[in-house]
Formats: structure tokens, sequence, C-alpha cells
């Protein structure tokens, strides 16, 4: 059991932890990344299916919407280190990136291993120490600083930064470590639930349509019998249910139980589509209806299933169309019912909503205010991102914000140990 001594030590190699490393390091300072697998940024390196969206283009205010009810919290993350900041860190480490139609930013070699050996360079250049395959299993605020005990050692440090992550992917090292050492040290841990995350329909009808996808498609959420959320976004038939970024994003507001209903007819409403399908059925009499309504860009598979579930034959004509049948049909086709078996469990989701709570976690520095020194960043916190690149600019801001905050620090306080002591 060594018993070594540090500056800074960040529990937690991810985004976050890494980014606030190399920013909190100078040539007098030590500072010690412990990280519980045997490499680092495993997340990092699977996001956006290993392309890494880092981050969205647009004004840096926009984002504040993108977090639930808790972009607030976000804002002087944020404000002191935006998207255009991080595009210009990484450029100047050898990553360029480029902006996408809808405004997602990722490197230009789509590769999530460029993104994260560009820190890791920066973490050898700043003399950052890399401790992998070491668990952190306890942290105890001592008199003058704290203990930090792994499964390999114990270690001393001045400032502590739990960068542990959320509880989604457990298999990534991210499996909520943090929130025991926040609550052990006093801190409020909001209830944790996956987010960002597939719906599993029940008895899910479109399974044979799996990789069918939506752009803006119009759904609503109801909830005994209420309806809770409207919303469009781009949605795909998974083999189980629902995914898709419009399904993702409103995850985080979806529960067992509650009924989504779909619209295939794009932008138009139900009055407005039941009005031009009825003229065109009784003007029509001898075609068939399936090519009646490809004349509403719903593809062609999707009316053959939905014929079969309104209970019809694929041939039917229109003048053989039934009153009853056709109001089946109408509201098949915009409101197509499906009730939610279970939002995807943390194996599957991409973040966890929920974490260590806002009120005690000083927004303008990240430090607790609870406990002297210690900070916490990224999605250990409780704040959860939309996709588009929003989770990662939150690690990435919330970590240069802890490293200018702690080097602040420096100066004020006597430091626990220079780097040549
Ligand atoms: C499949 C998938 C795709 C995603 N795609 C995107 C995307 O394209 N864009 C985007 O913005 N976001 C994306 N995200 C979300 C994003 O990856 C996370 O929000 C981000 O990685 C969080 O960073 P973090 O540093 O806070 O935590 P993490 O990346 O989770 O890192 C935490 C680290 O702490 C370590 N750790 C945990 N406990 C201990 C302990 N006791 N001791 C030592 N080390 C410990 C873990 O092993 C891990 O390495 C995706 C997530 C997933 C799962």
């Amino acid at each position: 059991m060594t018993n070594e001594h540090y500056d800074v030590a960040v529990v937690g190699a991810g985004p976050a932890g890494l980014f606030c490393a190399i920013n909190t390091a100078t040539p007098d300072h030590r500072i010690l990344v412990l990280e519980k697998m045997n490499s680092p940024g495993r997340k990092l390196l699977i996001s956006g299916t290993g392309q890494c969206n880092i981050t969205h283009d647009g004004n840096i205010l926009n984002f504040l919407s993108h977090y639930g009810s808790n972009g607030k919290f976000l804002r002087p993350a944020l404000l002191s280190f935006s998207n255009r900041d991080l595009t210009a860190f990484f450029k100047d480490h050898g990553v360029a990136t480029e902006t996408e139609s809808g405004g997602k930013v990722f490197p230009v070699s789509r590769s999530s291993a460029d993104v994260l050996d560009g820190i890791i360079r920066e973490c050898g250049n700043q003399n950052v120490i890399l401790r992998c395959n070491e668990a952190v299993t306890r942290i105890n605020r001592q008199q003058k600083d704290f203990e930090i005990v792994t499964s390999q050692a114990t270690y001393h440090a001045k400032f502590v930064v739990i960068a542990t992550g959320g509880a989604s992917y457990p298999a990534t090292g991210s499996s909520g470590d943090g929130y025991r050492f926040a609550a052990g040290m006093g801190h409020t841990v909001r209830e944790i639930a996956p987010a960002l995350t597939p719906l599993y329909i029940k008895d899910f009808p479109f399974a044979d349509l799996a990789g069918m996808s939506f752009s803006a498609m119009h759904c609503s959420v109801w909830r005994k019998g209420k309806n809770v959320i409207a919303f469009r976004g781009d949605v795909l038939f998974t083999h189980k249910g629902l995914s898709g970024p419009g399904i993702l994003d409103m995850s985080r507001t979806i529960r067992s139980g509650d009924v989504i209903r779909l619209s295939f007819v794009g932008t138009l409403r139900q009055e407005e589509f039941a009005r031009g399908f009825v003229e065109q059925v009784k003007s029509n009499g001898s075609r068939q209806v399936k090519s009646v309504l490809s004349s509403y860009n719903i593809p062609q598979r999707l009316v053959g299933k939905v014929l079969d579930l309104a209970g019809t034959s694929p041939y039917l004509t229109c003048s053989h169309l039934s009153v009853p049948l056709r109001l089946r049909l109408i509201t098949h086709l915009t409101e197509f019912p499906l009730t939610v078996d279970t939002p995807g469990d943390f194996s599957v989701a991409m973040v966890t909503q929920g974490g260590v709570s806002l009120d005690e976690v000083n927004p303008k520095t990240m430090e607790s205010r609870k406990v002297k020194n210690l900070f916490f960043v990224g999605e250990v916190l409780d704040y959860d991102g939309d996709t588009g690149g929003y989770n990662l600019q939150a690690a990435f801001s919330t970590g240069m914000l802890a490293a200018r905050s702690i080097r602040k620090r420096y100066d004020q306080d006597t430091p626990l140990l220079h780097a040549n002591a």
C-alpha cells in the first residue's frame, strides 16, 4: 500500500475527469487520475456509435433548453467554456471537427478514438498521472486533505474531483459509484433513472418493419387518458419498439403503461388528412386504398401493415371501404396507439437522469457547498442532456470550470504539496 500525496485527485477518466485533470495541471502541481477500468474513456469511445458527436453548433445560449429543467445550473459552465471553445481546443490538439446539416458536431475523422487520443496526449504533455485498474472504493475527508482508498493503494489529495459518470452502460465502468461517495460526504443524491433510452412496446406490431425511420413524426403521450406531452421528432422502429432521437430525448418523461400515439401522415393534422382522404376515396371508387394512401408519402410496407392491422385486405378498393373501416384507418394513420411496456433500463440508456443534487453544488465553480475542496463534474451531477452533443459538451464544460476554480485556489490556499517536494 502506497501513501502518495497529490494536489488534485480526479476520480474517473471519462471526458469530464480527463478534461478537468489536464486543465488543473501546472508545472508546480501533481495531478492524479484514478480509473477503475483497464483503459480510460470507454464511454467516450462508444459515443455517437464510435463517431463521437462532441457538441452542437449554434449559440451556446440555445443549449440551455436541452437539459430538461436543469439547464440553468449549467449556464456558467457552458458560457465560460462554449461549443466554440471546445472545437477550438480540439483543433489545437490535432482533431479537426465538422458540422452536420442538423447541427451535430463530429471530428472530421468520425473517430471517437481520435478525440480520446487528443486528450490522453495532453495528459502526457501536462504530466498528469493516469492510473487505470484502480477502482476508488472510499473517499474520506480528513482535517487537511482527502484520503482516497483504491483497490491498490491509499492516496492523499488537497482537492478531489468526482467524475465517475452516471449509471448507464455499466460495462463502460460508470456504474454509479460516485453517488455513494457523494452520499458518504453528506450530499443528497436525487433518484436516478435511465434517460435517452429506447421504449419497449407491448405486443409491438411493427417488429417486421424494424429499421424503418420517420423524420419529424408527430407523437403524443397519454397517461391515464390524459395527454402529457406532444412533440415532433425523428422516430425509428426497432424489433421491440421505438427509438430514434425524438423518442430518446422524450424518454426521460415517459413511463411504463403510457400510451404513445404516432401519426404517419407527416405534417397534416388529423382533420386535414381525414378531409382529403375521404374526398379521394369518394372520387376514386375503383382505385385501391393503398394506392390512394401512397400519395401521402407513407411507405408502402407500412401502408400494407396498417391495412392488415385494421383488418382489411391490401387489395381493397375505395368503393368497398365501409365508413367504420375508413374511420379505423384514419385513426390508425394519425394516432396509432402503442402501449409502453417499459423504457429501456440502464444497460441500454445513453445517460442517467438524477444524481448529485444541484442545490448543493456551486454552479459557478462546481465545488460542493457542503465539503470544501470537493468538486463534482460531468454526468454524476443531476442533469441529463438531449441527443445531439449536449452531454459531452456539458462534461467538458463542467470539467473545465472545476479546473479553473481549482487553479484559482492554488494561489489562495497554501498548496499541499509541490511537484518537486
Ligand atoms: C452508447 C452511448 C452513446 C453516446 N453518444 C453520445 C454522443 O454522441 N454525444 C454526447 O454528447 N453524448 C453521448 N453519450 C453520453 C456521453 O458519453 C456521456 O454523457 C459522457 O461520457 C459523460 O462523461 P463523464 O466523464 O461524466 O462520465 P463517463 O464518461 O461515464 O466517465 C466516468 C469514468 O469514471 C470511471 N469510474 C466510475 N467509478 C469509478 C471508481 N469507483 N473508481 C475509478 N473510476 C471510476 C468509469 O470507469 C468511467 O471511465 C453517449 C452515451 C452512450 C452510452
